[in-house]
């Protein structure tokens, strides 16, 4: 006859040591068939449901604190599919015992899916949710045998507190799942939950309704930051930037709503605005004799829309802009598509006659070889290497042979980032061709930036 106990529910601790082990009420009163119920058959743990239950018991108390750890086996799939299932049970098992044998202070200890384990602290044990997470991830991390095999199992794991990020227990859960993700995505192995980082949060969701709204209320704008020549310092180009300028918040930068704007599936509107009145501005300067280029941001969304050739060429003719005045700014990432779509597309815009450009390179593949297959025109080395190139020979290194590279293919080279007088001489000791920062000037407001261009025309930047 198996304990009624599932193994881990409040597991003799440190806390306690004397007490006996309390079986948790819920389970006191269950016959067999509920047993099974709450318990994982395959390593004799509180199961999903267990979980649940014990979480809303725990909450009701007054003044209840929990925390809730969610922790996720990487790539546990390889290990099912290379060596079988049996050996991916016994290393569930293993990882079982493991995690037993480290949440001395769990008040429960549960599997609730294929390779993901929950902990619950509760009191203050909650406290240490953190250090209790890396000690976990330590521990599996030491060599597992499976079939002579010495297994290291890396794991992800997130964390969310009660009251702190919810009160009951299905909110619990699912921020302590939101937080795994987030600790998957951005490789940081643990994070505690927050809500400023959930793309779900009550807040990110109002935020994205009014995005909707923001665009026709025409609160969104276009910032203008110069271009120029790192030799002569004359202005070339301009790069248009979005902000938002949201009734409460204030000007908000592209970090803070683009993400939102890809969620909503608004990036195709988005991005139009941007260039109508990107390309109408670029046509009023160079009415005005400037003879300046404009570049406008691309996501790599707004290149799997087959319409975008068409519709730029459609603003380019009603502003009465050259379409070599018009340069697309477009990111590695778009290689990493590996759709024929986006190419598609930048190959269709090629031939309208504008010009493209890699931005933040040297952030992403850097591969060479896909350089001469996207057909750009200019490449914008990203500032994490011109920001120190003036102070780190590696970084001046990697710039130059960029820079050198470039120029065999004909490509131009776009220092960004230029944010001091020694940055400035450091781009333009290194060859690179075209210089924008805070040092020539900050992304400006239209009618900032023509009062900068009247002022520039004799302020030196070299
Ligand atoms: P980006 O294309 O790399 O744009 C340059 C960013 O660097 C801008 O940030 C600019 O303000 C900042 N910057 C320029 N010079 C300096 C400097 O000297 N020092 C420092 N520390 N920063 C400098 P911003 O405006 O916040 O834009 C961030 C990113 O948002 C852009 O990076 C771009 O990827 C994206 N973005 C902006 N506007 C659009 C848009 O209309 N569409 C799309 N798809 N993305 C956009
Ligand atoms: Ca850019
Ligand atoms: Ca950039």
């Amino acid at each position: 006859m198996p304990s009624l106990r599932p193994r881990g529910w409040r597991l003799p601790g440190r806390r306690a040591p004397s007490s006996p082990v309390r079986p948790a009420p819920a389970l006191r009163e269950i016959d067999l068939a509920g047993h099974e119920a709450l318990v994982d058959q395959l390593t004799g743990l509180a199961n999903r449901r267990a979980l649940h239950r014990r979480l809303e018991e725990a909450l009701a108390e007054p003044d209840a604190r929990a925390a809730l750890l969610l922790l996720d086996v990487d790539a546990f799939k390889d290990v099912n599919d290379t060596l079988g299932h049996d050996a991916g049970d016994l290393v569930l098992r293993q990882v079982a015992r493991r995690l037993e044998h480290v949440a001395l202070e769990a008040d429960l200890l549960a599997r609730v899916g294929g390779d993901e384990f929950a902990v619950l602290l509760t009191g203050d044990e909650a406290d240490d949710a953190s250090a209790l997470g890396r000690r976990l991830r330590g521990l599996l991390e030491a060599p597992l045998e499976v079939e002579g095999l010495g297994l290291r199992l890396g794991s992800n794991i997130g964390i969310a507190l009660a009251p702190r990020h919810a009160n009951d227990a299905t909110g619990l859960a699912r921020r302590a799942d939101v937080a795994m993700h987030l600790a998957k995505t951005h490789r940081t192995s643990i994070e505690v939950y927050s809500p400023e980082r959930d793309r779900h949060s009550p807040a990110r969701l109002a935020l994205t309704a009014e995005l909707h709204g923001a665009i026709e209320a025409g609160q969104l704008e276009v910032h203008y930051q110069p271009q120029a020549d790192v030799r002569t310092g004359a202005v070339r180009g301009v790069e248009a930037l979005v902000r938002w300028r949201h009734p409460e918040h204030g000007l908000m930068p592209p970090a803070a709503f683009m993400p939102l704007a890809e969620r909503a599936g608004i990036m195709g509107p988005l991005a139009l605005l941007v260039l109508e009145q990107a390309v109408v501005r670029c046509a009023r300067w160079r009415a005005a004799g400037h003879d300046f280029t404009i570049a406008v941001n691309l996501s790599v969304t707004n290149l799997m829309d087959p319409d975008l050739p068409a519709e730029i060429a459609a603003l380019l003719s009603e502003a009465g802009l050259a379409p070599r005045h018009l340069e697309l700014e477009i990111t590695e990432d778009v290689v990493m598509a590996d759709a024929v779509g986006p190419i598609g597309v930048l190959h269709e815009l090629k031939e309208l006659g504008v010009r493209l450009s890699l931005d933040d390179f040297g952030t992403g593949y850097s591969s060479m070889a896909y350089l001469k297959h996207l057909a750009v025109d200019a490449l914008k080395i990203d500032r994490s290497f011109v920001r120190d190139m003036a102070d780190s020979h590696e970084d001046a290194a990697i710039v130059r042979s960029i820079v050198a590279l470039a120029h065999a293919l004909d490509l131009e080279v776009v220092a960004e980032g230029v944010a001091t007088q020694r940055a400035w001489f450091a781009a333009r000791d290194a060859g690179c061709d075209v210089a924008q920062g805070f040092h020539l000037g900050r992304p400006m407001a239209a009618e900032g930036f023509d009062a900068w261009l009247d002022e520039h025309v004799d302020r030196a930047v070299l």
